[in-house]
């Protein structure tokens, strides 16, 4: 059974806080609310949009149609939104867009099929979780959303701009181990990935170098494309091993030339279970008596 709250003046007020704290022109025309939802009819309240096509501003009103689009839950029920929209005429003629639907800021976009807060929300939750445990927890909140669409939320989402680092550590990475390899750069400071390349040619690296100045370290490994490439892009910046390549060198080595000596070091470190081995017999390698 749905309870109709018919908003007097005062409590619509404090309707469009609480439901829409965030958005500026919005009218609240009537919120039914029953066991699993809340269905909010709601409206933007401004006189005219701009175009989309030419940019001109409108308030020629051709029609207006309802809106629907998935919202986040209220207090644990599904929000039904049902957004009356404005359809408005082009004055500019020669304009190709004759008609256009108006948008409301921070709440809808062209061809969303969701509001902006549930969007960010999804996007939030695929960040921490990714696709497939995002969409599981998403629907602990009453959200039912596919693990496909929560990853294209968090590939919309617009790169985090990040200062170029001081000290910057170039490695590669696998897409496909042994087949395909592209470059990871890291701000070696802290200690977080910048960017991604999708090969690991010393061009590439050069020219992500070039475009970033402000480089004075370049840390990597001893690959001839990583060396070239930090040369040709950032003449200004010292190279150095990094400490991981280091030690992964030196303890092949270390284990290589252990491997050679296997022989040698048998004689010196006797395995304990066997009886020592009388040194007398490998003084004398020929054999004789
Ligand atoms: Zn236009
Ligand atoms: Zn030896």
């Amino acid at each position: 059974m749905w309870l109709t709250v018919w908003p007097v003046a005062e409590v619509v007020l404090r309707l469009e806080d609480l439901l829409f704290p965030s958005i500026a022109y919005v009218a609240v025309l009537s919120v039914d609310v029953n066991d699993e939802a809340v269905r909010i009819e709601a409206r933007s309240t401004v006189a005219g949009f701009d175009c989309p096509g030419c940019g001109s501003w409108s308030r020629r009103v051709h029609s207006s149609y309802l809106r629907v689009p998935a919202d986040v839950p209220s207090s644990g029920r599904r929000v039904v939104l049902c957004l009356r929209v404005r359809r408005f005429l082009c004055p500019v003629i020669s304009c190709g867009r004759r008609t256009f639907a108006e948008q409301m800021p921070g709440l809808t976009r062209r061809y969303g099929r969701r509001t902006e807060r549930l969007r960010s929300t999804l996007a939030a939750v695929g960040l921490a979780l990714a696709g497939r445990a995002g969409a599981r927890m998403a629907r602990v909140f009453g959200l039912s959303v596919s693990r496909s669409t929560v990853l294209r939320l968090v590939e919309s989402l617009p790169d985090p701009e990040v200062s170029a680092p001081r000290i910057v550590g170039v490695d590669e990475y696998a897409t496909r181990k042994g087949r395909h390899y592209g470059t990871v750069l890291v701000d070696v400071e802290s200690r977080r990935p910048v960017d991604l390349l999708p090969d690991r040619e010393a061009s590439s690296l050069a020219a992500w170098l070039a475009k970033r100045p402000e480089v004075e370290v370049v840390c990597r490994d001893r690959a001839p494309f990583f060396a070239e490439g930090a040369t040709a892009g950032a003449s200004q910046a010292v190279q150095v091993a990094d400490r991981w390549h280091l030690w992964h060198n030196l303890s092949e080595a270390a284990e290589r030339c252990v491997a050679d000596h296997r022989g040698c070091l048998r004689v010196l470190a006797p395995d304990p279970a066997q009886p020592a081995p009388e040194l007398e017999k490998f003084e004398d390698p020929s054999g004789s008596p």
